[in-house]
């Protein structure tokens, strides 16, 4: 940036200005709009304090040690309302503020009825650790309260595991499948088991998982060796114990991260009325949204559904019982259960909408 203004100096009033000098002049102007850094962390307890006072429902922590800052934690009060809605899927991941002061910010990101990424929770702390994350965990589980069948998805960084282990046992935890991916192209040096790992993470049935994995253990059994030691419920959709409504990543928390990547060099009560002002815009534009959406489900599941029920047009279905049936599709087939949601093919009790199968039986 400073370049930039450099260059515009020179072209506007014909004055060469050395790119230090230049520097220093945007530092300060930027610190008459934004603050101080060492300002904005003392003021930070009475923003979040005022933030909460005009936040029905928000959630605040600060934490300091020796008179020095040290955690700071906030929910937004329609985030905590909101995330009763979502599925109870957490992904959690931390990134780097960039001030000289160093630190890192944790957060929670679920996604919509939409799909849309709905950040929960945020912390601001040092650094990754054991400490900072059970902070994290537990304020989290503060802001959500009980919540039934809740799982978390993260790259399993061991501080994270410690944190869920000890603040809430518990919820299972799933690695993220990116993570995964991107160290066995470190590790064995290798970049073309992409197809067949992603096929094996992401099948819904256990035969078709296996079915990938012999794949992947008969071209190299290093890689396959190294894949079930991490644990197959860890990685696989199909054998993991929650459900975790094949949300098989956590870029959703990453995505939001870069979302931040300018703000994060901002004072940190900038920064945070950044993340404040983000999340109202788009919780704003989605309410709108969803105040002129006719149908029941939000728009990407009624596309989904829609497709679903083209194909169950092709379907055999054979009743077996008041509720279940036996659905023929030419490869794999189906048994459904109506009552209780469920399919063979896992797409029914993964996903949380009624499989082809499901639909060929039901409309039978
Ligand atoms: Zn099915």
């Amino acid at each position: 940036m400073a370049n930039n203004i450099r260059e515009d100096i020179k072209n506007d009033y014909g004055i060469e200005l050395s790119y230090g000098k230049v520097w220093r002049c945007q530092e300060k102007a930027l610190s008459y709009v934004r603050g101080t850094l060492e300002a904005s962390y003392q003021k930070l307890p009475s923003y979040l304090f005022m933030l909460q006072q005009k936040n029905p429902g928000m959630l605040t922590d600060f934490v300091t040690e020796e008179d020095r800052f040290k955690y700071c934690f906030f929910s937004l009060g329609v985030s905590r309302r909101g995330f009763r809605t979502c599925r109870p899927v957490l992904c959690v991941d931390d990134t780097f503020l960039k001030t000289k002061y160093g630190g890192q910010m944790l957060c929670a990101v679920a996604l919509d009825a939409n799909n849309h990424l709905y950040p929960v929770a945020f912390g601001i702390v040092d650094s990754e650790n054991h400490d900072s994350w059970k902070y994290f965990m537990s304020e989290l589980k503060e802001a959500i309260g009980e919540v039934e069948d809740l799982e978390f998805v993260s790259d399993r960084h061991a501080s994270i595991t410690h944190a869920l282990e000890t603040i809430f046992p518990d919820a299972s935890h799933g690695a993220c499948y990116h993570h995964i991916s991107m160290n066995v192209v470190a590790k064995f040096k290798i970049d073309h088991y992409h197809v067949l790992m992603y096929n094996a993470a992401y099948a819904f049935r256990k035969s078709e998982f296996h079915a990938n994995f012999e794949k992947i253990k008969s071209k190299d059994p290093a890689i396959a060796q190294y894949l079930e030691g991490m644990g197959f419920d860890k990685w696989s959709c199909a054998y993991f114990p929650g459900n975790r409504y094949n949300i098989m990543t956590s870029n959703y928390a990453e995505s939001f991260n870069n979302k931040t990547r300018d703000a994060r060099s901002f004072p940190i009560t900038t920064f945070i009325e950044f993340i404040r002002f983000t999340l109202q815009s788009w919780f704003c534009d989605r309410r709108e949204t969803s105040e002129k959406t006719t149908t029941t489900l939000a728009p990407t599941y009624e596309k989904i559904l829609v497709d679903m029920a083209e194909k169950a047009r092709f379907l055999i279905p054979y009743a077996i019982g008041r509720h279940e049936f036996h659905v023929l599709d030419g490869e794999l087939n189906g048994e459904v259960d109506l009552l209780n949601k469920t399919c063979t093919c896992g797409v029914f009790q993964i996903i949380g909408i009624p499989c082809a199968h499901a639909l060929s039986g039901s409309l039978k």
